[in-house]
């Protein structure tokens, strides 16, 4: 990591806010949103991430809602490239495509509009923490159901002790914060 890199972890770490027992008990939450009003802070982690992924011919940019959104813009704007918004089941207006995958107590659906991606299409999947790995792995398999390539992953933060890097083998994930 350059020094650079190492101050903006740094920077980031400070800014971005653990909450005990949210959404339920035993879960630390990595709360983004005072990462998201900080100008200086949020567009130097855009920069990051659209520098690591120029030039690897990326076309498409799915955000994973809903922070995932508020990353894919920026990106995919800094890369040329357009946005794909993948959602929870329902949301989407057009024709669909979904892949399922298991929650610690049954399972969820995420989905995207059938024609949004295609074969020729390289796509940077991208979301705010990296956990299990589960939803992650769904949405390279939306990437990959509609004939596009699966060039990326970006994520913010990984909690390397929940191992989600062992649903995404042979994947590029590159991750910026790790607990
Ligand atoms: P997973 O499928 O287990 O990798 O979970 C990833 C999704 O859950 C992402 O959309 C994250 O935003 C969210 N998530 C999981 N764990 C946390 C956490 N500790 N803090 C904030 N978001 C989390």
């Amino acid at each position: 990591m350059t020094q650079d890199t190492e101050q903006l972890v740094a920077g980031l770490k400070a800014i971005i806010r653990d909450v005990q027992d949210f959404p339920k008990k035993g879960i630390i939450f990595k709360d983004i949103t005072p990462m998201l009003a900080d100008h200086a802070a949020f567009s130097a982690m855009i920069k990051h991430f659209a520098d690591h992924f120029r030039g690897h011919g990326i076309t498409k940019v799915l955000g994973i809602e809903a922070r995932g959104f508020l990353f894919a813009g920026p990106i995919a704007m800094a890369l040329g490239a357009g946005i794909v918004p993948v959602r929870k089941k329902g949301k989407l207006p057009y024709k669909t495509l979904s892949a399922s995958y298991a929650l610690e107590y049954g399972t969820d659906t995420l989905e995207m509009h059938a024609d949004a991606v295609g074969p020729g299409d390289k796509v940077l999947i991208i979301d705010d923490v990296l956990a299990t790995g589960g939803t992650a792995a769904a949405v390279c398999e939306l990437a990959e159901k509609a004939g596009s390539k699966v060039a990326g992953i970006a994520m913010l933060i990984e909690l390397e002790f929940l191992k989600g890097r062992a649903k995404l083998p042979a994947r590029e994930v590159h991750s910026l914060i790790k607990y």
